[in-house]
C-alpha cells in the first residue's frame, strides 16, 4: 500500500496521470466496482512527508486553489512526471591541480570557461547550481568542456555528511545595534518567533542573518533564506560563497530541470546546509529546518501573479509557525502588513537605524523642476551635478522607470497618438531595434512613417524612456561610459552579470535604469542618485500607489554612498509640497509608513482589512461586468456577514490584449469571514453558467490592482 505523500499512477478517463496520495480511507459509500485500483506505486518512501503535505493543504485552501494545480506548479517537472527520484550525490566542482596552474590566456577563445575557471579560482568549490547562478546560464556544457580538458575535477562528497561549520572567513565584530538585534532573536523562547528586522540599507542586515544562519548550522540545522530575484542579488550569494564552508545551494527559475531536481533533493535529505531561493522554494523540502530568512521582504515579486498566486513571504510564516523555528523578515522599508503585525505584537520588531560601518546615510534632495527649462527632462542644476560627480571619479546613478526610447508617439498636426487597439494605450516607442511596442501585451509594429489619422509625416516623440536618456547622456558626457539597465538591455543571457561587472570594477560612468537598478544590488562607487520622476505615483488611484512609491525611492536612495562616500539623492518633482513626499523626506521611511497604516485603518483598508479579488474577462465588452453582477447578486443573496462587496467595475487597466477585464472586491476585516465567503464563492462559480463564458480567477490577498 502506498503511504500517505507518495506518487501512483492512476487511470483517469482514458489516460494514465501521476497523482499524490493525500489521505488514505478504508471506509467508503461509493460502490467498490467504481473505485479503481491504482495501477503502480512509484515512491517506497514518500516524495512529500507530512509536513510539507499540510503546507500544501493550506496553502491550496487559503489562496483558493485547486491542490492538485498548486502541486503541479511548484514541483520540479520530473517528479510530476513520475520519473524515480535520483538520490544523486550533488557533485561540487574544483580546480584540478593542471587548472590550478593554467595560464588563462591560453582559454582566450573560450571566455565563458575563462569566467567558470576564475570563479572556481575564488569560490574554491562550486556545484553546477551554483555556478550555473553566477554565470547567468546553465553550467553544464561549461563544465563538461573543462572536465575534458582536465581543468576541474569533482570534490569527493558522500550524502548525508556532517555539516562543515567551519567558516572560510571571520564574521564581521557586530556594532551596539547588530548586537542587540542578534541577542534578541537569539534568546527569544524556543518555537516559533517571527522578527521583524527593520533596518535602513547598510546597516548590517545581511550580517546579523549571516550569523544568525551560522549558529543555525552549528546547531545541526538547515536554513532556508527567500530573496526576491537571484540574478539581482549575486553579491549576496558571494557573501555566502566566501563566508561558509558548507553547502549551500541556490533555488531558482533559471536553473536547468536536473539542478532543480538536485536542490530539491538536497533540501529533503538535509545534504543542502543552506538553501537561498526565489518565491518558490518556499515550497522545498527539508529535513531539519531551522531558521527562515525573506529578504527584502517588502517585494511585490513574493506574491505570484498568475495561476497559484500564493504569496512566499506569508506562506514562509505559516510554515515557520508550524515548524515551530523562527523566521526573521529583513527591509529598509517594510510592507504595511509586515509593519502593522509588529506594531500590534504578533511579530517583534527590531530596528537599525544607522549605517554598520562606515559608510553614511545618504542626503535625500527635492529638485523642484517648476520655473525651470530642463533639458531632456533633467534640471540644468541636476546635468552639471553629475558632472561634477564623474570628473572627480565617481559614479552616479539614474533612475527611471519607463523602458524604451519614449512612451508617446504623436502627430504634431492633428493630435492622434499611436495606439496599441489590443490595449487601448499608447505605444511606447524603442529604438533598439527601432519599433512601437506596447508594454502590456507585447505587441510590437513597425515605426509609422506618417500620422494614422491625417497622415502628416510630422511625428513627435514625447516624453523620457531609459533609451533616450542613455542617448542623451551619452552625448552629453562623451568621456564616461553610459551603462543602461533594464528588461531591454538584460534580454542576452549574461548580458546583466556583465553589465554590472562593470560597475563593480568602480570605473566612472553613469547607470541609467529602471526598478531593476532599486533591488538587491549595491552599487559602492555611486555618489549621486538621480530620480528623474519621483510624481508618477504621487497621483495613482492604486491605494498602494504611496507605499510602493515610498519604497521605491528609499530602495533606489539606499543604492549609493554604501562605502566610504557620502551619497546624494536628488528627487526631481513637479510637487515639491506634495505631503506624502514631504514625510517621506522629513521624517523618514519608518514614520511615514507609520502614517500611512493610520490612512488605511481610516479607509478599512489593508492592512486593517483583508481583501479577496474576483477578476473577469472576455473578449466581449459586456460579459466579465454581467458575470460579475451575477456573482454580486448570488453573494448578497448568501448574506455574508462582516463581508462588503465592492463593484463590480472595470478594472483600471480596463481592456488588455484585446479582452476586456473587470473586477469584483470583497473586503473584511475578518480573514475568517472572508475565508468563508471567499471559499464559497469557489464552489458557486464552478456552477454558475455564466462563469463559462469568462475567464476568471480569484485573487486572494491582491497586490496588483491593475
Ligand atoms: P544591509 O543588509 O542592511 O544592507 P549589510 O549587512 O550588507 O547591510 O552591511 C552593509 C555594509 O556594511 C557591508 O559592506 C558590510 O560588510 C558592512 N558591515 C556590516 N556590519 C558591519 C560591522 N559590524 N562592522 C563593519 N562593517 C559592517
Ligand atoms: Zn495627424
Ligand atoms: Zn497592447
Amino acid at each position: 500500500m502506498p503511504g500517505i505523500g507518495s506518487r501512483v499512477r492512476i487511470s483517469f478517463g482514458s489516460q494514465t496521470l501521476v497523482g499524490i496520495v493525500i489521505a488514505i480511507d478504508s471506509e467508503h459509500e461509493i460502490p467498490l466496482e467504481k473505485i479503481k485500483p491504482v495501477l503502480q506505486v512509484l515512491d517506497e518512501t514518500p516524495l512529500l512527508d507530512e509536513r510539507l503535505l499540510v503546507l500544501y493543504q493550506f496553502a491550496s485552501s487559503y489562496y483558493l486553489y485547486p491542490p492538485g494545480l498548486a502541486l503541479q506548479a511548484s514541483l520540479p517537472r520530473a517528479f510530476r512526471e513520475g520519473k524515480p527520484l535520483q538520490g544523486r550525490v550533488l557533485k561540487m566542482w574544483q580546480l584540478s591541480e593542471t587548472g590550478k596552474t593554467l595560464e588563462m590566456e591560453s582559454l582566450a577563445r573560450a571566455p565563458q570557461q575563462v569566467r567558470a575557471l576564475s570563479l572556481l579560482r575564488s569560490y574554491e568549490a562550486l556545484s553546477p547550481a551554483e555556478l550555473s547562478t553566477l554565470l547567468s546560464r546553465p553550467s553544464g556544457p561549461i563544465l563538461q568542456a573543462l572536465e575534458e580538458k582536465g581543468l576541474i575535477c569533482q570534490v569527493e562528497t558522500s550524502p548525508g555528511m556532517t555539516t562543515d561549520t567551519t567558516l572560510k572567513e571571520a564574521p564581521l565584530n557586530f556594532n551596539a545595534g547588530q548586537q542587540a538585534a542578534f541577542d534578541a532573536i537569539r534568546s527569544a523562547s524556543a518555537g516559533f518567533n517571527c522578527f521583524l528586522l527593520e533596518g535602513i540599507t547598510g546597516s548590517g542586515k545581511t550580517e546579523i542573518y549571516l550569523q544568525l544562519i551560522h549558529e543555525t548550522l552549528q546547531r545541526g540545522k538547515q536554513a532556508l533564506v527567500l530573496v526576491p530575484e537571484i540574478s539581482l542579488t549575486p553579491q549576496t550569494i558571494r557573501r555566502f560563497s566566501q563566508r561558509f564552508q558548507c553547502r549551500f545551494e541556490s533555488y531558482h527559475s533559471g536553473l536547468s530541470e536536473i539542478q532543480r531536481q538536485d536542490v530539491w533533493l538536497a533540501g529533503r535529505t538535509g545534504e543542502a546546509d543552506i538553501i537561498i531561493g526565489t518565491r518558490s522554494s518556499v515550497f522545498l523540502p527539508f529535513d531539519q529546518l531551522g531558521l527562515i530568512i525573506v529578504d527584502e521582504e517588502h517585494d511585490d515579486s513574493y506574491k505570484q501573479q498568475e495561476g497559484f498566486r500564493y504569496n512566499a513571504r506569508d506562506l514562509a510564516v505559516w510554515r515557520a509557525r508550524q515548524l515551530k523555528i523562527p523566521l526573521v523578515l529583513c527591509s529598509a522599508t517594510p510592507s504595511l502588513e509586515s509593519l502593522n503585525n509588529a506594531l500590534q505584537g504578533r511579530y517583534q520588531l527590531l530596528q537599525l537605524p544607522e549605517r554598520a560601518g562606515k559608510a553614511t546615510s545618504p542626503q535625500l534632495k527635492l529638485v523642484d523642476l517648476r520655473q525651470q527649462s530642463t533639458e531632456e527632462g533633467f534640471a540644468p542644476t541636476v546635468i552639471a551635478e553629475i558632472g561634477k560627480k564623474l570628473q572627480s571619479n565617481e559614479q552616479v546613478l539614474v533612475f527611471l522607470n519607463r523602458r524604451g526610447f519614449s512612451p508617446v508617439m504623436l502627430c504634431e498636426d492633428c493630435g492622434w497618438i499611436a495606439q496599441c487597439t489590443r490595449c487601448e494605450k499608447s505605444y511606447t516607442l524603442h529604438r533598439q531595434p527601432a519599433g512601437l511596442r506596447c508594454h502590456h501585451c507585447d505587441a510590437a509594429r513597425p515605426l509609422p512613417q506618417r500620422c494614422g489619422e491625417c497622415g502628416s509625416s510630422r511625428l513627435n516623440a514625447q516624453g523620457m524612456g531609459t533609451e533616450r536618456t542613455e542617448s542623451f547622456l551619452a552625448g552629453r558626457f562623451p568621456d564616461f561610459p553610459v551603462i543602461r539597465i533594464d528588461r531591454d538591455s538584460t534580454r542576452r543571457q549574461d548580458s546583466l552579470a556583465q553589465k554590472l561587472q562593470q560597475a563593480d570594477s568602480g570605473i566612472p560612468c553613469i547607470l541609467v535604469g529602471t526598478q531593476m537598478l532599486a533591488k538587491g544590488h549595491h552599487f559602492p562607487k555611486v555618489s549621486l542618485v538621480v530620480i528623474m520622476d519621483a510624481d508618477s505615483g504621487l497621483f495613482s488611484a492604486d491605494f498602494r500607489a504611496h507605499e510602493n512609491l515610498g519604497q521605491l525611492l528609499i530602495q533606489v536612495a539606499g543604492r549609493s554612498g554604501r562605502s566610504d562616500k557620502p551619497g546624494t539623492v536628488l528627487i526631481q518633482t513637479w510637487h515639491p509640497e506634495h505631503p506624502s513626499l514631504r514625510k517621506l523626506l522629513e521624517s523618514g521611511y519608518g514614520n511615514f509608513a507609520r502614517s500611512l497604516i493610520e490612512e488605511r485603518k481610516s479607509g478599512q483598508l489593508p492592512p486593517s482589512s483583508r481583501l479577496v479579488l474576483l477578476r473577469a474577462e472576455a473578449s466581449r465588452q459586456h460579459l466579465p461586468m454581467e458575470f460579475l453582477s451575477a456573482v454580486r447578486k448570488l453573494l448578497a443573496d448568501m448574506q455574508a456577514s462582516g463581508v462588503s462587496l465592492h463593484g463590480p467595475m472595470p478594472s483600471p487597466m480596463g481592456k488588455k490584449a484585446g479582452r476586456f477585464r473587470a473586477q469584483l472586491m470583497l473586503m473584511s476585516v475578518s480573514r475568517q469571514k472572508l475565508h468563508n465567503t471567499g471559499s464559497s464563492l469557489a464552489v458557486m462559480l464552478e456552477q454558475l453558467p455564466q462563469a463559462r463564458s469568462v475567464r476568471w480567477h480569484i485573487d486572494v490577498d491582491p497586490v496588483d490592482f491593475s
